[in-house]
């Protein structure tokens, strides 16, 4: 029970790879709030799961794009819990189109997802942070904002500016030894994956060393490595958990 005692907010983990975190990090006894945004069943129900194994687990809707939406949920966490220790930048999107066809509409809305997401709850989780003095922040970023993708320009843009937000943000709390690192997942099967076309995915598969998808359970043993104390030393980092592909 390496988190202990430790409060985590984990956003978009009503499903998929964020669902996994949440049991991943209460497993190891922390206690984790689960952000949602339209889910509402299923993030009840993976609260549900939790508890049903003895971990501590609430529900916390709110889309991660609205800044007014994140403060108050930050302000009603901390508030709560008296603390926040880890927090994991989950939630992402994607609206894929060659860039003839991209609308405005689906580059800025993943950029306010997958981006400014991000800054929206970092800049609340920071503060307490700081005034704790301790603190752990993974961003789930992606192996398309390392290699890039075709169709892919908005999606991989957001998600090579949260490698370089997590580098800034990592020096910028690093005197207090406060950590922000970024995990870059290849392909993991999960709902986000299932809206590639049969070729995209015998395509991807082909890029892999490892030959398969991942599984969103392999994404969070490693996000919860990077919140624990196991990764004192580390930060500033990008993790690829992607069967190699990016190597
Ligand atoms: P997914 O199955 O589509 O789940 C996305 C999650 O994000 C859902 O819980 C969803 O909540 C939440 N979400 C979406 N927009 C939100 C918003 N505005 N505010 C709060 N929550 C929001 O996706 P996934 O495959 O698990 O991906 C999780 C993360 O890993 C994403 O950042 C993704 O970019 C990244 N990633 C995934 C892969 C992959 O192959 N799957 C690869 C690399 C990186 P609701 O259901 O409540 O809307």
């Amino acid at each position: 029970m390496k988190l202990e005692g430790k409060v985590a907010l984990v956003t978009g983990a009503s499903r998929g790879i964020g669902k996994e975190v949440a049991k991943e990090l209460a497993a190891c006894g922390a206690t984790v709030v689960i952000n949602y945004n339209g889910s509402e069943e299923a993030a009840a129900q993976v609260a549900a799961e939790i508890q049903e194994k003895g971990g501590q687990a609430a529900v916390f809707q709110c889309s991660v794009a609205d800044p007014e939406a994140v403060e108050a949920m930050m302000k009603q966490v901390i508030s709560e819990h008296k603390r926040l220790d880890i927090l994991v930048n989950n939630a992402g999107i994607t609206k894929d189109n060659l860039i003839l066809k991209m609308k405005e509409e689906e580059f800025c809305a993943v950029l306010d997802t997958n981006l400014k997401g991000v800054f929206h709850t970092c800049k609340h989780a920071a503060r307490q942070m700081l005034r704790q003095k301790s603190g752990s922040i993974v961003n789930i970023s992606s192996i398309s904002g390392i290699m890039g993708n075709a169709g892919q320009t908005n999606y991989a843009a957001s998600k090579a500016g949260v490698i370089g937000f997590t580098k800034s943000l990592a020096r910028e709390l690093a005197s207090r030894e406060i950590r922000v690192n970024a995990i870059a997942p290849g392909f993991i099967e999960t709902e986000m994956t299932e809206k590639l076309s049969e070729a995209a995915l015998e395509a991807g598969k082909g890029q892999i060393p490892f030959g398969r998808f991942g599984k969103a359970g392999e994404v969070a043993k490693a996000v919860c490595f990077l919140a624990s104390e196991d990764a004192s030393y580390i930060t500033g980092q990008v993790l690829q958990v992607d069967g190699g592909m990016g190597m």
